[in-house]
Protein backbone atom coordinates (compact mmCIF):
# COMPACT_ATOMS: atom_id res chain seq x y z
CA UNK A 1 0.00 0.00 0.00
CA UNK A 2 1.41 3.47 -0.97
CA UNK A 3 2.39 5.53 2.18
CA UNK A 4 0.06 8.38 1.79
CA UNK A 5 -2.54 5.98 1.65
CA UNK A 6 -4.13 6.10 5.45
CA UNK A 7 -6.12 3.40 6.78
CA UNK A 8 -8.99 3.80 8.19
CA UNK A 9 -9.84 1.64 10.84
CA UNK A 10 -13.27 -0.26 11.27
CA UNK A 11 -13.59 -1.75 14.94
CA UNK A 12 -16.47 -4.41 14.85
CA UNK A 13 -17.14 -7.01 12.36
CA UNK A 14 -20.64 -7.18 13.29
CA UNK A 15 -22.90 -6.08 10.46
CA UNK A 16 -22.76 -2.46 11.19
CA UNK A 17 -19.24 -2.47 10.87
CA UNK A 18 -18.98 -4.49 7.73
CA UNK A 19 -21.35 -2.34 6.50
CA UNK A 20 -19.21 0.83 7.28
CA UNK A 21 -16.29 -1.02 5.93
CA UNK A 22 -18.00 -1.61 2.58
CA UNK A 23 -19.62 2.25 1.94
CA UNK A 24 -16.13 3.55 3.32
CA UNK A 25 -14.17 0.90 0.73
CA UNK A 26 -16.55 2.21 -2.12
CA UNK A 27 -15.60 5.59 -1.13
CA UNK A 28 -11.82 5.09 -2.21
CA UNK A 29 -10.72 3.88 1.05
CA UNK A 30 -7.91 1.76 2.72
CA UNK A 31 -10.18 -0.10 5.05
CA UNK A 32 -9.41 -2.22 7.95
CA UNK A 33 -11.65 -3.98 10.20
CA UNK A 34 -10.39 -5.41 13.23
CA UNK A 35 -12.44 -7.81 15.26
CA UNK A 36 -12.25 -9.99 18.56
CA UNK A 37 -14.82 -12.06 18.04
CA UNK A 38 -15.07 -15.04 15.47
CA UNK A 39 -17.03 -13.65 12.24
CA UNK A 40 -19.73 -16.20 13.38
CA UNK A 41 -20.53 -15.50 16.75
CA UNK A 42 -21.51 -11.73 16.65
CA UNK A 43 -24.95 -10.87 18.09
CA UNK A 44 -25.49 -10.06 14.04
CA UNK A 45 -25.15 -13.78 12.73
CA UNK A 46 -27.98 -15.20 15.76
CA UNK A 47 -30.38 -12.58 15.44
CA UNK A 48 -34.11 -12.80 14.05
CA UNK A 49 -33.17 -11.49 10.44
CA UNK A 50 -35.54 -8.74 10.04
CA UNK A 51 -35.49 -5.71 8.14
CA UNK A 52 -37.96 -4.21 10.37
CA UNK A 53 -38.78 -0.64 9.37
CA UNK A 54 -42.09 -0.69 11.16
CA UNK A 55 -40.14 -0.68 14.56
CA UNK A 56 -39.71 2.17 15.04
CA UNK A 57 -41.39 3.18 18.22
CA UNK A 58 -38.95 3.62 20.98
CA UNK A 59 -39.22 1.04 23.93
CA UNK A 60 -39.62 3.53 26.39
CA UNK A 61 -43.07 4.38 27.26
CA UNK A 62 -46.20 4.35 30.04
CA UNK A 63 -46.77 0.39 28.27
CA UNK A 64 -43.43 -0.88 29.12
CA UNK A 65 -43.45 0.66 32.27
CA UNK A 66 -46.85 -0.06 33.45
CA UNK A 67 -46.22 -3.65 32.07
CA UNK A 68 -42.68 -4.27 33.36
CA UNK A 69 -43.47 -5.21 37.23
CA UNK A 70 -45.75 -7.88 35.95
CA UNK A 71 -43.27 -9.09 33.56
CA UNK A 72 -40.38 -8.81 36.05
CA UNK A 73 -42.17 -10.79 38.74
CA UNK A 74 -42.24 -13.93 36.04
CA UNK A 75 -38.52 -15.30 36.18
CA UNK A 76 -38.74 -16.54 32.33
CA UNK A 77 -41.54 -13.47 31.73
CA UNK A 78 -39.74 -11.59 28.05
CA UNK A 79 -38.47 -9.10 30.79
CA UNK A 80 -35.51 -9.69 33.26
CA UNK A 81 -32.59 -8.32 35.22
CA UNK A 82 -30.39 -10.13 37.27
CA UNK A 83 -30.02 -10.27 40.74
CA UNK A 84 -27.32 -7.77 41.81
CA UNK A 85 -27.13 -6.03 38.49
CA UNK A 86 -30.13 -3.00 39.00
CA UNK A 87 -27.66 -0.47 40.52
CA UNK A 88 -25.57 -0.66 37.64
CA UNK A 89 -28.32 -0.14 35.33
CA UNK A 90 -28.99 3.09 36.87
CA UNK A 91 -27.29 5.58 34.09
CA UNK A 92 -29.31 3.84 31.49
CA UNK A 93 -32.78 3.27 33.56
CA UNK A 94 -33.55 7.16 34.49
CA UNK A 95 -32.49 7.96 30.75
CA UNK A 96 -35.01 5.33 29.57
CA UNK A 97 -37.81 6.84 31.88
CA UNK A 98 -37.16 9.88 30.24
CA UNK A 99 -37.35 9.06 26.88
CA UNK A 100 -40.65 7.81 27.46
CA UNK A 101 -42.32 11.15 27.55
CA UNK A 102 -45.12 11.53 25.16
CA UNK A 103 -43.07 14.55 23.48
CA UNK A 104 -39.56 12.06 23.56
CA UNK A 105 -41.36 9.06 22.22
CA UNK A 106 -42.84 11.51 18.99
CA UNK A 107 -39.60 12.69 18.16
CA UNK A 108 -37.78 9.54 18.85
CA UNK A 109 -40.16 7.38 16.21
CA UNK A 110 -39.95 10.61 14.09
CA UNK A 111 -36.39 9.98 14.06
CA UNK A 112 -36.57 6.42 13.50
CA UNK A 113 -39.14 6.74 10.59
CA UNK A 114 -36.47 9.22 8.68
CA UNK A 115 -33.39 6.63 9.45
CA UNK A 116 -35.16 3.45 8.44
CA UNK A 117 -37.11 4.83 5.29
CA UNK A 118 -34.10 4.47 3.02
CA UNK A 119 -33.26 1.18 5.22
CA UNK A 120 -34.27 -1.71 2.05
CA UNK A 121 -32.83 0.55 -0.88
CA UNK A 122 -29.62 0.58 1.21
CA UNK A 123 -29.29 -3.30 1.77
CA UNK A 124 -30.54 -3.48 -1.83
CA UNK A 125 -27.24 -1.60 -2.39
CA UNK A 126 -24.81 -3.71 -0.97
CA UNK A 127 -26.63 -7.23 -1.65
CA UNK A 128 -26.45 -6.51 -5.10
CA UNK A 129 -23.00 -5.69 -5.13
CA UNK A 130 -22.17 -8.27 -3.11
CA UNK A 131 -24.41 -11.04 -5.02
CA UNK A 132 -26.23 -11.60 -1.67
CA UNK A 133 -29.95 -11.50 -3.01
CA UNK A 134 -30.79 -14.56 -2.58
CA UNK A 135 -31.04 -14.17 1.36
CA UNK A 136 -33.60 -11.94 1.43
CA UNK A 137 -36.96 -13.16 1.46
CA UNK A 138 -39.69 -10.58 1.07
CA UNK A 139 -42.82 -12.34 2.66
CA UNK A 140 -43.86 -8.85 5.12
CA UNK A 141 -44.96 -9.25 8.28
CA UNK A 142 -47.91 -10.00 10.39
CA UNK A 143 -48.78 -8.88 13.99
CA UNK A 144 -50.42 -11.07 16.06
CA UNK A 145 -52.82 -10.32 18.88
CA UNK A 146 -54.65 -13.03 21.14
CA UNK A 147 -57.84 -10.28 22.19
CA UNK A 148 -59.16 -7.22 20.88
CA UNK A 149 -58.22 -5.49 24.13
CA UNK A 150 -54.21 -6.29 23.62
CA UNK A 151 -54.64 -4.39 19.84
CA UNK A 152 -56.53 -1.66 21.85
CA UNK A 153 -54.02 -1.23 23.79
CA UNK A 154 -51.02 -0.80 21.40
CA UNK A 155 -53.38 1.46 19.16
CA UNK A 156 -51.66 4.71 20.04
CA UNK A 157 -48.01 3.31 18.88
CA UNK A 158 -50.43 1.89 15.60
CA UNK A 159 -51.13 5.96 15.35
CA UNK A 160 -47.95 7.20 15.85
CA UNK A 161 -46.72 4.52 13.10
CA UNK A 162 -49.14 5.58 10.61
CA UNK A 163 -48.66 9.58 11.60
CA UNK A 164 -44.98 8.90 10.11
CA UNK A 165 -45.85 7.03 7.08
CA UNK A 166 -46.18 3.54 7.70
CA UNK A 167 -48.53 1.37 5.96
CA UNK A 168 -50.42 -1.17 7.49
CA UNK A 169 -53.71 -2.99 7.33
CA UNK A 170 -55.88 -4.24 10.06
CA UNK A 171 -56.57 -7.64 10.03
CA UNK A 172 -59.47 -10.27 11.82
CA UNK A 173 -58.78 -13.71 12.80
CA UNK A 174 -59.69 -14.91 9.07
CA UNK A 175 -57.66 -12.41 7.58
CA UNK A 176 -54.21 -13.33 9.79
CA UNK A 177 -55.07 -17.23 9.01
CA UNK A 178 -55.23 -16.28 5.52
CA UNK A 179 -51.46 -15.34 5.90
CA UNK A 180 -50.07 -17.69 8.26
CA UNK A 181 -52.79 -21.17 8.22
CA UNK A 182 -50.55 -22.55 10.85
CA UNK A 183 -51.66 -19.94 13.51
CA UNK A 184 -54.13 -22.12 16.11
CA UNK A 185 -56.59 -20.45 18.21
CA UNK A 186 -54.74 -17.79 20.27
CA UNK A 187 -54.53 -15.96 16.67
CA UNK A 188 -57.23 -13.21 17.06
CA UNK A 189 -56.46 -10.80 15.03
CA UNK A 190 -53.72 -8.24 13.81
CA UNK A 191 -52.12 -6.02 11.25
CA UNK A 192 -50.28 -7.17 8.14
CA UNK A 193 -47.65 -4.54 7.57
CA UNK A 194 -45.61 -4.85 3.37
CA UNK A 195 -43.07 -2.85 4.11
CA UNK A 196 -40.53 -5.65 5.69
CA UNK A 197 -38.67 -8.44 4.86
CA UNK A 198 -36.30 -11.08 6.58
CA UNK A 199 -32.72 -12.94 5.78
CA UNK A 200 -33.49 -16.56 4.95
CA UNK A 201 -30.09 -16.69 7.52
CA UNK A 202 -28.43 -13.26 8.93
CA UNK A 203 -25.23 -15.45 9.79
CA UNK A 204 -24.85 -16.41 6.16
CA UNK A 205 -25.03 -12.66 5.42
CA UNK A 206 -22.28 -11.68 8.03
CA UNK A 207 -19.69 -14.25 6.45
CA UNK A 208 -20.97 -13.21 2.74
CA UNK A 209 -20.39 -9.82 3.30
CA UNK A 210 -16.79 -9.88 5.07
CA UNK A 211 -15.67 -12.51 2.18
CA UNK A 212 -16.72 -10.05 -0.46
CA UNK A 213 -15.11 -7.27 1.10
CA UNK A 214 -11.94 -9.39 1.52
CA UNK A 215 -12.16 -9.79 -1.98
CA UNK A 216 -11.84 -6.38 -2.61
CA UNK A 217 -9.13 -5.63 -0.67
CA UNK A 218 -10.42 -5.24 2.87
CA UNK A 219 -8.22 -6.15 5.32
CA UNK A 220 -9.10 -7.97 8.27
CA UNK A 221 -7.64 -8.45 11.74
CA UNK A 222 -8.30 -10.66 14.93
CA UNK A 223 -7.42 -8.62 18.02
CA UNK A 224 -8.96 -7.02 20.94
CA UNK A 225 -8.89 -2.98 20.55
CA UNK A 226 -8.07 -1.56 24.18
CA UNK A 227 -7.73 2.39 23.64
CA UNK A 228 -8.11 4.36 21.03
CA UNK A 229 -4.18 6.64 20.32
CA UNK A 230 -4.84 10.11 20.49
CA UNK A 231 -2.50 13.10 19.32
CA UNK A 232 -3.44 16.55 18.70
CA UNK A 233 -6.97 15.66 19.12
CA UNK A 234 -6.65 13.55 16.28
CA UNK A 235 -6.46 9.05 16.55
CA UNK A 236 -3.20 7.91 15.78
CA UNK A 237 -3.80 4.39 15.95
CA UNK A 238 -4.97 1.65 18.42
CA UNK A 239 -3.59 -0.36 20.72
CA UNK A 240 -4.52 -3.63 21.16
CA UNK A 241 -4.51 -5.95 24.39
CA UNK A 242 -1.00 -7.35 24.58
CA UNK A 243 0.43 -4.08 23.67
CA UNK A 244 0.62 -3.70 19.66
CA UNK A 245 -0.37 -0.94 18.23
CA UNK A 246 -2.16 -0.57 14.69
CA UNK A 247 -1.78 2.74 13.38
CA UNK A 248 -4.44 4.74 11.79
CA UNK A 249 -5.70 7.91 10.89
CA UNK A 250 -9.55 7.20 10.67
CA UNK A 251 -11.47 5.69 13.18
CA UNK A 252 -15.10 4.10 13.13
CA UNK A 253 -16.04 2.42 16.38
CA UNK A 254 -18.88 -0.05 15.61
CA UNK A 255 -17.94 -2.70 18.48
CA UNK A 256 -21.92 -3.54 19.27
CA UNK A 257 -22.21 -3.89 23.11
CA UNK A 258 -18.78 -3.34 23.72
CA UNK A 259 -18.31 0.46 22.13
CA UNK A 260 -18.89 2.71 25.16
CA UNK A 261 -15.82 1.18 26.35
CA UNK A 262 -14.08 2.85 23.70
CA UNK A 263 -15.74 6.19 23.20
CA UNK A 264 -16.13 6.89 27.27
CA UNK A 265 -12.34 7.56 27.57
CA UNK A 266 -12.65 10.08 24.66
CA UNK A 267 -14.89 11.59 26.43
CA UNK A 268 -18.25 10.70 24.53
CA UNK A 269 -19.91 9.00 27.39
CA UNK A 270 -22.41 6.95 25.89
CA UNK A 271 -24.94 5.25 28.50
CA UNK A 272 -24.69 1.81 26.87
CA UNK A 273 -26.38 -1.44 27.90
CA UNK A 274 -26.79 -4.79 26.69
CA UNK A 275 -30.32 -5.81 26.17
CA UNK A 276 -29.46 -9.93 25.85
CA UNK A 277 -31.76 -11.60 24.02
CA UNK A 278 -32.87 -15.50 23.22
CA UNK A 279 -33.89 -18.11 20.51
CA UNK A 280 -33.61 -21.09 19.45
CA UNK A 281 -33.95 -22.42 15.96
CA UNK A 282 -35.85 -25.68 15.29
CA UNK A 283 -34.50 -27.72 12.37
CA UNK A 284 -38.04 -29.42 12.12
CA UNK A 285 -40.44 -27.68 12.95
CA UNK A 286 -43.27 -29.85 11.91
CA UNK A 287 -44.96 -26.48 10.73
CA UNK A 288 -45.09 -24.08 7.53
CA UNK A 289 -44.39 -20.46 8.71
CA UNK A 290 -43.90 -17.64 5.64
CA UNK A 291 -43.61 -14.42 6.72
CA UNK A 292 -42.19 -13.23 9.72
CA UNK A 293 -44.23 -13.03 12.39
CA UNK A 294 -44.61 -10.88 15.46
CA UNK A 295 -47.10 -12.03 18.44
CA UNK A 296 -47.71 -8.53 20.26
CA UNK A 297 -48.68 -9.28 23.46
CA UNK A 298 -46.62 -11.80 24.37
CA UNK A 299 -43.22 -10.27 23.29
CA UNK A 300 -41.28 -13.13 20.57
CA UNK A 301 -41.31 -13.17 16.77
CA UNK A 302 -40.77 -16.29 14.58
CA UNK A 303 -38.91 -16.53 11.59
CA UNK A 304 -38.96 -18.66 8.66
CA UNK A 305 -35.21 -19.21 8.06
CA UNK A 306 -33.51 -21.47 5.35
CA UNK A 307 -32.21 -23.65 8.48
CA UNK A 308 -35.11 -23.74 10.34
CA UNK A 309 -37.92 -21.74 12.34
CA UNK A 310 -36.13 -19.26 14.40
CA UNK A 311 -38.53 -18.40 17.55
CA UNK A 312 -37.11 -15.63 20.32
CA UNK A 313 -37.20 -12.39 21.75
CA UNK A 314 -37.18 -11.36 25.65
CA UNK A 315 -34.68 -8.85 26.97
CA UNK A 316 -32.38 -9.84 29.87
CA UNK A 317 -30.73 -6.93 31.51
CA UNK A 318 -27.77 -8.62 33.19
CA UNK A 319 -24.42 -7.12 31.40
CA UNK A 320 -21.73 -8.22 29.14
CA UNK A 321 -20.29 -11.38 31.38
CA UNK A 322 -22.82 -13.09 33.19
CA UNK A 323 -23.72 -16.92 31.38
CA UNK A 324 -26.58 -17.35 29.32
CA UNK A 325 -30.18 -18.44 30.98
CA UNK A 326 -31.27 -20.89 28.44
CA UNK A 327 -34.69 -21.14 30.29
CA UNK A 328 -35.54 -17.95 28.76
CA UNK A 329 -35.49 -19.76 25.42
CA UNK A 330 -37.27 -23.23 26.07
CA UNK A 331 -40.30 -20.38 27.86
CA UNK A 332 -40.42 -18.94 24.04
CA UNK A 333 -40.57 -22.62 22.47
CA UNK A 334 -43.73 -22.91 25.31
CA UNK A 335 -45.39 -20.12 24.27
CA UNK A 336 -44.94 -20.68 20.44
CA UNK A 337 -46.51 -23.71 20.90
CA UNK A 338 -49.63 -22.36 22.35
CA UNK A 339 -50.05 -20.32 19.28
CA UNK A 340 -49.00 -22.95 16.83
CA UNK A 341 -49.83 -26.06 18.35
CA UNK A 342 -49.02 -28.51 15.66
CA UNK A 343 -45.42 -27.29 16.17
CA UNK A 344 -42.54 -29.49 17.06
CA UNK A 345 -40.43 -28.26 19.70
CA UNK A 346 -38.10 -31.15 19.96
CA UNK A 347 -34.24 -30.42 19.73
CA UNK A 348 -33.46 -27.09 18.32
CA UNK A 349 -30.18 -25.10 18.55
CA UNK A 350 -30.33 -22.27 21.43
CA UNK A 351 -28.55 -18.99 20.79
CA UNK A 352 -28.13 -15.75 23.19
CA UNK A 353 -27.06 -12.60 22.24
CA UNK A 354 -26.15 -9.20 22.82
CA UNK A 355 -28.39 -5.98 21.63
CA UNK A 356 -26.55 -2.91 22.13
CA UNK A 357 -28.79 -0.28 23.26
CA UNK A 358 -29.08 3.24 23.93
CA UNK A 359 -31.62 4.59 26.58
CA UNK A 360 -33.58 6.33 23.66
CA UNK A 361 -33.69 3.12 21.50
CA UNK A 362 -32.13 5.61 19.16
CA UNK A 363 -28.54 4.41 17.53
CA UNK A 364 -25.32 7.03 18.00
CA UNK A 365 -24.44 7.19 14.13
CA UNK A 366 -22.09 10.65 14.79
CA UNK A 367 -17.83 12.14 14.66
CA UNK A 368 -16.66 12.46 18.45
CA UNK A 369 -17.65 15.44 20.17
CA UNK A 370 -13.57 15.61 21.19
CA UNK A 371 -11.92 13.86 18.83
CA UNK A 372 -11.32 14.69 15.12
CA UNK A 373 -11.34 11.67 12.76
CA UNK A 374 -13.13 9.21 15.28
CA UNK A 375 -16.58 7.97 14.59
CA UNK A 376 -19.57 6.36 15.84
CA UNK A 377 -21.49 3.42 14.59
CA UNK A 378 -23.42 1.55 17.15
CA UNK A 379 -26.06 1.54 19.71
CA UNK A 380 -28.78 0.38 17.24
CA UNK A 381 -30.55 -2.46 19.64
CA UNK A 382 -33.45 -4.42 18.58
CA UNK A 383 -32.48 -2.73 15.23
CA UNK A 384 -29.35 -3.35 14.50
CA UNK A 385 -29.46 -5.53 11.07
CA UNK A 386 -32.21 -2.83 9.54
CA UNK A 387 -30.33 0.51 10.32
CA UNK A 388 -26.77 -0.99 9.24
CA UNK A 389 -26.66 -0.12 6.25
CA UNK A 390 -27.89 2.94 6.21
CA UNK A 391 -25.50 3.66 8.89
CA UNK A 392 -22.76 2.75 6.90
CA UNK A 393 -23.61 4.90 4.14
CA UNK A 394 -24.22 7.75 6.81
CA UNK A 395 -20.71 7.14 8.15
CA UNK A 396 -19.49 7.52 5.13
CA UNK A 397 -20.90 10.61 4.12
CA UNK A 398 -20.08 12.20 7.53
CA UNK A 399 -16.15 11.28 6.80
CA UNK A 400 -16.36 12.73 3.03
CA UNK A 401 -18.10 15.94 4.58
CA UNK A 402 -21.50 15.23 2.45
CA UNK A 403 -23.95 16.77 3.83
CA UNK A 404 -26.17 13.58 5.08
CA UNK A 405 -29.50 13.51 3.31
CA UNK A 406 -31.07 13.22 6.84
CA UNK A 407 -31.28 15.73 9.88
CA UNK A 408 -28.48 13.48 12.29
CA UNK A 409 -29.00 15.51 15.33
CA UNK A 410 -31.15 12.80 17.43
CA UNK A 411 -27.93 10.37 16.50
CA UNK A 412 -25.60 12.83 18.02
CA UNK A 413 -23.13 11.43 20.60
CA UNK A 414 -23.23 14.47 22.93
CA UNK A 415 -27.18 14.24 23.06
CA UNK A 416 -26.05 12.03 26.78
CA UNK A 417 -23.75 14.62 28.32
CA UNK A 418 -21.68 13.89 31.16
CA UNK A 419 -22.38 11.67 33.44
CA UNK A 420 -23.47 13.38 36.10
CA UNK A 421 -24.80 16.29 34.18
CA UNK A 422 -28.80 16.36 33.16
CA UNK A 423 -28.88 15.98 29.37
CA UNK A 424 -31.46 16.11 27.30
CA UNK A 425 -30.98 12.27 27.55
C1 LIG B 1 -32.61 -12.26 19.90
C2 LIG B 1 -32.24 -11.09 18.99
C3 LIG B 1 -32.99 -10.88 17.84
C4 LIG B 1 -32.71 -9.78 17.02
N1 LIG B 1 -33.41 -9.61 15.86
C5 LIG B 1 -33.15 -8.56 15.06
C6 LIG B 1 -33.87 -8.39 13.84
O1 LIG B 1 -34.70 -9.20 13.47
N2 LIG B 1 -33.60 -7.29 13.09
C7 LIG B 1 -32.66 -6.36 13.47
O2 LIG B 1 -32.51 -5.36 12.79
N3 LIG B 1 -31.93 -6.54 14.59
C8 LIG B 1 -32.15 -7.61 15.39
N4 LIG B 1 -31.44 -7.79 16.53
C9 LIG B 1 -30.44 -6.79 16.91
C10 LIG B 1 -29.14 -6.97 16.12
O3 LIG B 1 -28.74 -8.33 16.17
C11 LIG B 1 -28.04 -6.08 16.70
O4 LIG B 1 -28.52 -4.76 16.87
C12 LIG B 1 -26.87 -6.05 15.75
O5 LIG B 1 -26.45 -7.35 15.46
C13 LIG B 1 -25.71 -5.25 16.32
O6 LIG B 1 -24.69 -5.30 15.37
P1 LIG B 1 -23.29 -4.66 15.65
O7 LIG B 1 -22.48 -4.82 14.42
O8 LIG B 1 -23.48 -3.29 16.22
O9 LIG B 1 -22.68 -5.53 16.87
P2 LIG B 1 -22.23 -7.04 16.96
O10 LIG B 1 -22.88 -7.90 15.96
O11 LIG B 1 -22.35 -7.41 18.40
O12 LIG B 1 -20.69 -6.99 16.59
C14 LIG B 1 -19.77 -6.35 17.45
C15 LIG B 1 -18.38 -6.52 16.85
O13 LIG B 1 -17.46 -5.72 17.62
C16 LIG B 1 -16.31 -6.50 17.92
N5 LIG B 1 -15.69 -5.93 19.11
C17 LIG B 1 -16.29 -5.56 20.28
N6 LIG B 1 -15.38 -5.02 21.12
C18 LIG B 1 -14.20 -5.01 20.45
C19 LIG B 1 -12.89 -4.56 20.77
N7 LIG B 1 -12.62 -3.96 21.92
N8 LIG B 1 -11.92 -4.75 19.84
C20 LIG B 1 -12.17 -5.34 18.65
N9 LIG B 1 -13.39 -5.76 18.29
C21 LIG B 1 -14.40 -5.58 19.19
C22 LIG B 1 -16.83 -7.92 18.05
O14 LIG B 1 -15.79 -8.85 17.88
C23 LIG B 1 -17.84 -7.94 16.89
O15 LIG B 1 -17.15 -8.21 15.69
C24 LIG B 1 -31.67 -8.89 17.37
C25 LIG B 1 -30.89 -9.15 18.50
C26 LIG B 1 -31.16 -10.24 19.30
C27 LIG B 1 -30.30 -10.49 20.50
Amino acid sequence: MAKEDPITLVIGAGIVGLACAYYLHVQGRSVCVIHDAPLDETASCGNAGAIAMAEIIPLAGPGTLLKAPKWLLDPTGPLSIRAGYTLKLWPWFWRFVKAGTPANRRALTQAMATLLKTAFEDHQTVLDASKLNHLLNKQGSLFVYRNERGRRADRASWDLRRDCGLEFKALDRAGVLAYEPALGPLAHCGYRVEDWAHYRDPGELVLGLAAYLKSQGVMFEVGQVKQILVENNKPTGVQLVGGKINPCAHVVVAAGAWSAELSNPLGDYVPLETERGYNTTLENPGVEVKSFVTYAQDQFVMTAMQMGLRIGGAVELAGLDAPPNYNRSKELLRLAKKYVPDLNTDGGTVWMGHRPSTPDSVPVISPSQNVKNVYYAFGHGHLGLTGSMTTGRLIADLMAGKTPGIDLSPFYVGRFAHPYHIGRF
